[in-house]
């Protein structure tokens, strides 16, 4: 096998007390599956089923880092979710099954140009211009699951510069990991290397250059995200 040029680099994750890196194959985030913060978009959660969008393997990058303020956004928000990390793949997996196909853990920012988003749902355009953007999931180092305490229950929680503006529960999800990730998997075959971001609780709010962000999930793991001037 050759190419017509160099094949790019496998986009990776730190693992917590460990040198391997965790190969990233996709990026599945759930929408609105936080009852606060579906009320604070101006939607209703009640009856909706889970729906995902998708990031670009390589938007995930380590953290602690630091990264250029995005362009063609003055409205950057910030979204501290619950990351699952997917070791085993299938299709049409049950939830009773589910945690038989998760690798680990961790804590991400699925990083929004909400301004974008604001004008893709007013004109039905897609929503990859405000999601799926360079460096816009900054993961924390993944936790291999036997040392997971829960993936029920747990504080979660974003600070800017020392400020919390986030801070709930992941008992507080609308569709819990088992439930969000055995529909997904009706959908689209699920592989080893795929991330799934569970949705953020209410608190997203806008970002500016010079913010240093602050985020975890107790017993699971922490992240830190500075923001530089745009590059
Ligand atoms: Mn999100």
């Amino acid at each position: 096998m050759t190419y017509v040029f160099d094949a790019p680099p496998q986009a990776s994750l730190a693992v917590q007390n460990s040198t391997a890196r965790f190969p990233v194959r996709r990026i599945f985030c759930v929408g609105r599956n936080y009852e606060a913060h579906a009320r604070e978009m101006g939607n209703d959660p009640d009856r909706e089923p889970p729906f995902f969008f998708t990031k670009p393997a390589d938007a995930a990058i380590d953290t602690p880092c630091t990264i250029p303020y995005p362009p063609l956004t003055n409205d950057l928000h910030h979204e501290i979710e619950l990351v699952i990390a997917i070791g085993k793949g299938g299709a049409n997996i049950a939830p009773a099954n589910v945690a038989d196909h998760i690798w680990g853990a961790s804590v991400g920012i699925d990083f929004t140009r909400r301004d974008l988003q604001a004008e893709a749902k007013k004109t039905r355009r897609p929503w990859d211009w405000s999601k799926a953007f360079d460096n816009s999931a900054p993961i924390a180092p993944l936790k291999p699951i036997a040392d997971v305490p829960s993936l029920t229950n747990g504080r979660i929680w974003l600070a800017v510069n020392g400020e919390v503006r986030q801070d709930a529960d992941i008992a507080d999800l609308i569709w819990s990991v088992a439930d969000h990730i055995a529909t997904l998997s009706q959908g689209m075959t699920l592989a080893p290397g795929d991330l799934v971001m569970t949705g953020t609780p209410a608190g997203v709010a806008a970002t500016v250059p010079g913010d240093i962000i602050t985020g975890g999930v107790d017993g699971i793991a922490e992240l830190s995200v500075t923001l530089a001037p745009p590059a």
